[in-house]
């Protein structure tokens, strides 16, 4: 079995170690960048299948790494934050981010979460399913990729997987949860504002006026769903 690689930015060798151990032992190549520029250097030379990004960096902090790993595609990213504040959780999900992980954390529940957005970005490869056809979106799950009027959104693959799912049910409405649990295989009360983040990005990419969705619509204290008519 050819193991995946995992960019692991962190400047604590403590935290290096540990972390460095448990990937390892769980079958994963582990390369360090211990700043931020090295951290972007080294993802341009290694192009690893996942980052995991600690936020605070000397150098370049993990939000300007984040922005530039996803001007260069859609690998996985997993934040560090060091602390639990939800502004830096959101900024980190709203630069692309997939998931992210709060210090402290046990060095099983990285390796839980890095084989979870693993097995994501995998399935995002392949999602089951059929081309999905509705107003002028094509969602195209073989390929990856969703297109409004013939031109290709850029999505990740979390934002892929969101749509494709709202777009399978038009009017239906998806708790932030059931969402959750769709695009990451597992839901933890507490997450779900990460769904807000992952749908503010995809209307930037999807809708014409961002701040007057007419996809996406807003389900109030509930979540979202796909407008059934497209004139919503
Ligand atoms: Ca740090």
């Amino acid at each position: 079995m050819q193991g995946k690689t995992v960019l692991l930015v962190e400047d604590e060798a403590a935290i290096v170690d540990v972390v460095r151990r448990y990937l390892e032992r769980d079958g994963y190549r582990v390369m360090v960048a211990s700043d931020g520029q090295r951290a972007v250097d080294e993802f341009q030379r290694l192009r690893p299948d996942l980052v995991l990004l600690d936020l605070m960096l000397p150098g370049l902090d993990g939000w300007e790494v984040c922005r530039r790993i996803r001007q260069d595609g859609s690998t996985p990213v997993i934040m560090l934050t060091a602390r639990d504040e939800e502004a830096d959780k959101l900024i980190g999900l709203e630069l692309g981010a997939d998931d992210y992980i709060t210090k402290p954390f046990s060095p099983r529940e990285v390796v839980a979460r890095v084989r979870a957005v693993l097995r994501r970005a995998r399935g995002a490869e392949a999602v089951p399913g059929d081309v999905v056809r509705v107003h002028d979106l094509e969602i195209d799950p073989a390929r990856v990729e969703a297109f409004r009027n013939g031109q290709a959104l850029a999505l990740t693959p979390t934002e892929f997987k969101l749509l494709f799912t709202l777009a399978r049910h038009p009017g239906r409405v998806f708790t932030r949860l059931q969402l959750l649990d769709q695009v990451q295989g597992y839901a933890f009360e507490g997450y779900e504002r990460t769904i807000d983040a992952h749908i503010k990005n995809i209307r930037q990419k999807l809708e014409p006026d961002p701040r007057k969705p007419r996809y996406i619509l807003t389900v109030h204290r509930v979540g979202y769903r796909l407008a059934e008519d497209g004139r919503a």
